[in-house]
């Protein structure tokens, strides 16, 4: 089944470190011999590898697709613009006109600068916050790149030096304790928090956070890389009412185009004149051409209300079939509509590693391209969502029958899935 994924493989290994340039691409994430490990395209919500077997994909390019695979709308607002240039050596109007579009969306934007990666418009908010606060020291909670500031303050931080290190303090979601500590020890520049990724916020905790990172002279940044264009238009800041000073934005908002913005008040978006933040293809326009036909389709469409429907049906169902067979020893859900989470608990005789390897194997089996997370776009039809429950039906509870019989390890066919930092 995956004979051409395999040989390909072989041969990338020898010209490239894990064989891709994303992390959660690579073959850390997809055991081997038993999953896809080449994409050759994608239409709508569905993707064919390189050995011609066709998938839901559930994935959706780590987020990044929203519309669906080659989505008309945007393919021809790119065609039309490529027919006049990429990059140029002067800026270009559509800048202006996507930063317009995204002020007039995003509760806390009265000034936007574009990026390529999530990763340059959170390094760019984090100078800007230190800059402008004259301090050093940050606080963080979620995943937010591949930076020093960030990556040092994980288990997988090799290569960062300690004295980068030493300027990032960790906070737990939904625990103000935690980052009321770190500001009782530390001067904070900045604040930075996925506004929600698996739980949702209790008691108040972003309107807590946002009180005590202001009454200590900090900026309160939400990264809103996968929550935008996402949870609602306007992004987590718009749904759950409260924002922030400044907030980062990438992935859906030009379906699959390198685009990603930081926008944020005047007042701290003024001293962006100041810091250096510059790239040769910030303003590539290609991808503002697509964040422009992406936007007008959230507008013009009911795309943020489709993810709704589409989620909430899935995690009613998927909750269903955890209930009525007994599984939640096993298995339990959480997140939200358009981004929610399968995850797998440890059991005495198999650690999470192993079934999830096994879980692996048999949705790919059922031509589903999963990693165990709902990452929603709007091509997913009620067909395709179906069509999950229906391998969930399959092979949640043969996981519980193997877990039972002692059998799970000997009908893995593939190797097994290592340990792997957590970022969140
Ligand atoms: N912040 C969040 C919340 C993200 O999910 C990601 C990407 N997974 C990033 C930042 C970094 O984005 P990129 O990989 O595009 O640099």
């Amino acid at each position: 089944m995956y004979k051409k994924s395999e040989e390909i493989l072989e041969r990338s290994l020898a010209s490239i470190p894990l064989a891709s340039q994303t992390f959660s691409k690579s073959i850390t994430q997809y055991p081997r011999g038993a999953s896809p490990l080449f994409i050759e395209r994608g239409e709508g919500s569905i993707v064919w590898d390189v050995d011609g077997n066709e998938y839901i994909d559930f994935v959706s390019s780590l987020l990044s697709i929203t519309l669906g695979y080659c989505d008309k709308d945007v393919d021809k607002a790119v065609q039309e613009q490529m027919k006049k240039g990429v990059t140029f050596s002067l800026p270009h109007i559509l800048e202006t006109e996507v930063a317009e579009k995204l002020i007039d969306l995003i509760p806390c934007a009265e000034k936007v600068r574009f990026g390529k990666n999530g990763t340059d418009v959170t390094s760019a908010a984090i100078r800007v916050s230190r800059a402008y606060t004259g301090k050093e020291h940050i606080a963080v909670c979620g995943y937010h790149g591949w930076q020093d500031w960030y990556i040092g303050s994980t288990a997988r931080d090799l290569g960062v030096p300690d004295s980068v290190k030493k300027l990032t303090h960790k906070f737990e979601y939904n625990d103000i304790d935690s980052l009321e500590r770190i500001f009782q020890e530390q001067e904070l520049a900045c604040v930075i928090m996925e506004p929600m990724n698996t739980t949702y916020p209790k008691d108040n905790f972003l309107e807590k956070v946002k009180e005590i990172t202001h009454k200590n002279n900090a900026i309160l940044i939400f990264d809103e890389m996968i929550t935008g264009f996402r949870y609602s238009i306007g992004g987590a800041q718009k749904l759950f009412g409260v924002t922030p000073d400044l907030a980062t934005f990438g992935k859906g908002m030009a379906n699959g185009y390198p685009l990603s913005a930081v926008v944020g008040s005047n007042k701290i978006m003024k001293k962006m004149e100041d810091i250096f933040f510059s790239g040769t293809f910030g303003g590539e326009t290609l991808s503002l051409a697509a964040a422009n036909a992406v936007i007008d389709k959230y507008k013009n469409q009911e795309v943020i209300k489709h993810f709704n429907k589409m989620g909430g049906y899935l995690l009613e169902q998927l909750n269903n079939l955890i209930d009525n067979e007994e599984l939640s020893n096993i298995f339990w859900t959480s997140g939200y509509f358009s981004w929610s989470f399968l995850h797998i608990r440890p059991q005495s005789q198999y650690s999470d590693f192993e079934i999830r390897t096994f879980f692996l194997q048999e949705m790919f089996k059922r031509n589903i391209l999963t990693l165990g997370s709902h990452n929603l776009n709007f091509s997913h039809s009620k067909r395709d969502v179906d069509k999950l429950l229906d391998a969930y039906r399959e092979v949640l509870p043969t996981i519980k029958k193997h877990i039972e019989e002692k059998s799970l390890l000997e009908n893995i066919q593939c190797s097994i899935l290592q340990p792997l930092f957590k970022v969140r």
